[in-house]
């Protein structure tokens, strides 16, 4: 077809499966397995349809200085979209607009190197160690941005704040993004640095510790100037990106803190007992610092048992990739929904 030479051709990063049916173990998306905050619900039941004739707030000042509040940080000093890969798309676009290829580990988020080829940025990755960690001392080289996702994922392991400062620091010439989708279940953020390095970027999202995936709600924080920078983008993209539910949604959870440390705590509770389980059962599970769990079995291969817990309605992560081809990617649901997936396998091992 003739028209097909003047289109962009790109190949897709796929997300996990959504499976529907009743009954599912679902423990494939590192969704949270509790609901949102009771606030969040009390919204949805009294918000007025009639708003929605009109145009979301583009800023969505509320939920910016909801978190700005949360957080104690300057407004300016915040930014918010459609999810952190929103947030990520965006900083992308923004901040890797050199020719020098930007940077990041061989095994992390796989919607990197497709934003790479979607927008046309360079990049080359930087091998994890033997043991799975992040070298910083690997990112001293040229390149034109870096992008770290801390705590890793797949792996679920947390680079300390002294670590990742290091690569921030040597690289004054390259903006930095840290990836924080995971950073409530454990590890140091790089929030209190936003103000010593001009070019770190935090990128958060709702959708794990504050259940709302569903919702779509991501955020950053940084240093004005690059806030304007990424303002700039956005607001060159779409404007009214995230809708007028969503903004008061998401400022219903933010003002929770006791129920978002609740869940929080009890999750990562349950993690470490479902860690405990899983290396009873023979497996190796990395240290994690996330809501989920990455873990092998010395004798069983990990394409075999994740189809048969899919046999059994239990859905887990399985990356056909590098390196990493006999993991399983565990998300950490309910107490009860970890012992049967536990039961499962013990009875595959
Ligand atoms: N970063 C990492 C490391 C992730 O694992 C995910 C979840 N797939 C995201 C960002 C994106 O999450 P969301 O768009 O739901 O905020």
């Amino acid at each position: 077809m003739s028209w097909e030479k003047n289109l962009r051709q790109t190949t897709p990063y796929v997300p996990g499966e959504q499976p529907r049916s009743p009954g599912i173990i679902k423990l494939n998306t590192n969704e949270n397995p509790y609901p949102p905050a009771p606030g969040v619900e009390a919204v949805l039941k009294g918000f007025d349809a009639g708003r929605l004739a009109k145009y979301p707030d583009p800023e969505a000042k509320e939920l910016v200085e909801a978190l700005a509040k949360a957080y104690d940080v300057d407004k300016e000093k915040v930014f918010v979209g459609v999810g952190s890969d929103d947030v990520l798309a965006m900083s992308f676009l923004t901040f890797f607009a050199g020719e020098r290829p930007i940077l990041f580990p061989d095994i992390t988020y796989s919607f990197y190197p497709v934003w790479c080829e979607l927008f046309g940025i360079p990049y080359e990755t930087v091998p994890l160690d033997a043991s799975f960690q992040i070298r910083p001392e690997n990112y001293q080289r040229e390149n034109g941005g870096i992008v770290i996702a801390n705590p890793n994922a797949p792996t679920g392991i947390a680079l300390p704040r002294a670590k990742v400062e290091d690569i921030v620091k040597e690289n004054p010439d390259s903006v930095c993004i840290v990836d924080e989708a995971y950073i409530d279940f454990g590890g140091e953020s790089m929030l209190p640095l936003i103000d010593d390095y001009d070019n770190l970027l935090v990128v958060r999202t709702f959708s794990k510790s504050r259940a709302l995936a569903g919702s779509r709600i991501g955020y950053a924080f940084a240093n004005p100037r690059l806030m304007k920078y990424l303002n700039d983008v956005k607001f060159s993209f779409n404007s009214y990106t995230m809708d007028s539910v969503t903004q008061a949604i998401g400022v219903a959870s933010v003002e929770d803190k006791a129920y978002f440390n609740k869940t929080v705590d009890r999750i990562v509770a349950t993690r470490e007992k479902t860690r405990q389980a899983l290396s009873d059962l023979g497996f190796s599970v990395l240290p994690s610092q996330t809501n989920f769990l990455f873990a092998r079995h010395p004798k069983r291969s990990a394409a075999e048992l994740f189809a048969r817990l899919k046999e059994k309605g239990i859905y887990v992560r399985y990356f056909a990739s590098d390196r990493i081809d006999e993991y399983l990617r565990i998300s950490i649901g309910m107490e009860d929904q970890m012992d049967t997936l536990c039961k499962a396998l013990s009875e595959e091992v």
